[in-house]
């Protein structure tokens, strides 16, 4: 048995309970059978596989807090330190009702090879809790962040794992969090990012993984001789990374159309007006619904099992900006035969293996989230670096930064994909750059 099979096997066996992980892992070892048959006894002899697909270690922890009819409520938290070859655990803190060990890990895992990609010295982490932020008041909110920080704050440092936020986690929660670290430790340091802008914080990375995303689909586009003006795009989510995608989206000349959230979605011919959306989701975190009736040319659809949703249209560009699963076999096929013309994840493994396998064997060029969404902890790298030297950067600068790594983050996939014989195959392109990295770090550290 080859070593590839030998390792998916182990992990399928332990790690049965844990479907996502276990597709992540499937994917990316999948496609690293060409680098691992180069050298497969030096592999095996060494364990890279098994050492790189189970954590450092995973940290579960109870959060209890009060709810303000002054009831107990209690979490539970999770920490997985995944991998710190090349840098600093980095990696968000997810919360919502789905958040389990299994999902978490996933996450970890893939934020491995997302990190090493940025060409950043950060490694992979993931955390979180199935807490659910939806309905909180602030207050129950701000009692949650404390609790769990009051755990979290024991494993974590500026030099040893860095949080930041992801779905359920923004700036008011990174804001509470990064309060109560500093009342405990009595450190100010850079231990989380996406702080606000008044206390470490840095310039862009409210805007980074949607920016980002779209830096790398334009050199993507410009690649295959063609322009991102005129083009029409669907978006999933309507969170940071839908809304920043969308509105550098159409920075560049493409028309959005659609824009989801967990219960509808939103189809606007017209084009999604951005600023109605942040005002809809950021200021008011209200539904979908009140950006339809306050937008005619928005039509507001209930979300039905079965349904494409925001994949059933006419596009030339799909970005999937909302959660893990959400683009299925089915849904690319609708994409495909309505002529889609480039795929991109701005989410964490929106897609699943047989859609993005259809994709592909439909010459779709289709970029996986590893590589697509790394602009967020890119620019978190780059907020640690700010924090380290304290100073802080101008947008531009920033911005500039962040352009850059998406664009050569593209070449690298593309020139990886091309030296092991699987042109335009840019998902194996990410994981054969992100991995070779990581593993010569690991292989240079020793056991
Ligand atoms: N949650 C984001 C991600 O999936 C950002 C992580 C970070 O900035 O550390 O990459």
């Amino acid at each position: 048995m080859s070593y590839v099979d030998e390792v998916l096997e182990l992990v399928q066996k332990r790690d049965a309970s844990q479907p996502e992980f276990i597709q992540a892992v499937t994917e990316v070892l999948n496609s690293l059978r060409p680098v691992i048959e180069q050298d497969e006894e030096k592999y095996r002899k060494l364990a890279i596989l098994e050492r790189i697909t189970e954590p450092d270690r995973q940290i579960m922890f109870r959060v209890p807090w009060v709810d303000d009819n002054g009831n107990v409520q209690v979490n539970r938290g999770f920490r997985v330190q995944f991998n710190n070859a090349i840098g600093p655990y980095k990696g968000g803190l997810r919360l919502h009702p789905s958040v389990n060990l299994g999902i978490i890990k996933f996450l970890g895992f893939e934020q491995i090879f997302k990190n090493s990609l940025t060409t950043l010295p950060i490694g992979g982490g993931k955390g979180g809790s199935d807490f659910d932020p939806k309905g909180k008041s602030d207050n129950e909110i701000m009692k949650f962040c404390q609790s769990f920080m009051t755990e979290l704050s024991k494993y974590i440092g500026a030099d040893e794992d860095v949080p930041a936020g992801d779905i359920g986690t923004g700036a008011r929660e990174i804001g509470f969090m990064f309060g109560q670290y500093k009342r405990i430790k009595g450190l100010y340091e850079g231990v989380l990012t996406g702080k606000g802008l008044t206390y470490g914080g840095s310039l862009a990375r409210t805007e980074a993984t949607g920016y980002g995303l779209l830096y790398l689909t334009e050199e993507m586009v410009k690649c295959h001789g063609d322009k991102m003006e005129g083009k029409t795009v669907a978006v999933s989510g309507s969170g940071n990374v839908a809304i920043y995608a969308t509105q550098k989206a159409q920075q560049l000349g493409a028309k959005v159309v659609t824009v989801s959230d967990s219960t509808g979605w939103i189809y606007d011919p017209e084009g999604i007006d951005v600023d109605l959306l942040k005002e809809v989701k950021e200021v008011k975190r209200a539904r979908l619904t009140e950006y339809a009736a306050a937008r005619p040319s928005a039509e507001y659809h209930e979300k039905k099992n079965g349904e494409h949703g925001v994949w059933q249209y006419k596009v030339d560009i799909a970005l999937p900006c909302a959660t893990q699963n959400e683009l299925d076999l089915d849904d690319a096929k609708a994409l495909v035969a309505n002529g889609v013309q480039y795929v991109a994840e701005g989410a964490n493994m929106p897609t699943t293996i047989e859609a993005t396998e259809y994709f592909q064997a439909n010459n779709v060029p289709f970029v996986g989230g590893k590589a697509a969404n790394a602009g967020g902890v890119a620019t978190s790298a780059l907020e640690m670096s700010q924090n380290s030297e304290r100073l802080s950067w101008s947008f531009e600068e920033v911005d500039a930064k962040l352009k850059n790594i998406m664009v050569g983050i593209y070449h690298n996939i593309d020139d990886a994909a091309k030296e092991y014989g699987m042109e335009g195959n840019y998902v194996a392109g990410a994981n054969i750059a992100g991995f070779k990295k990581v593993v010569e770090a690991m292989i240079a550290q020793g056991v």
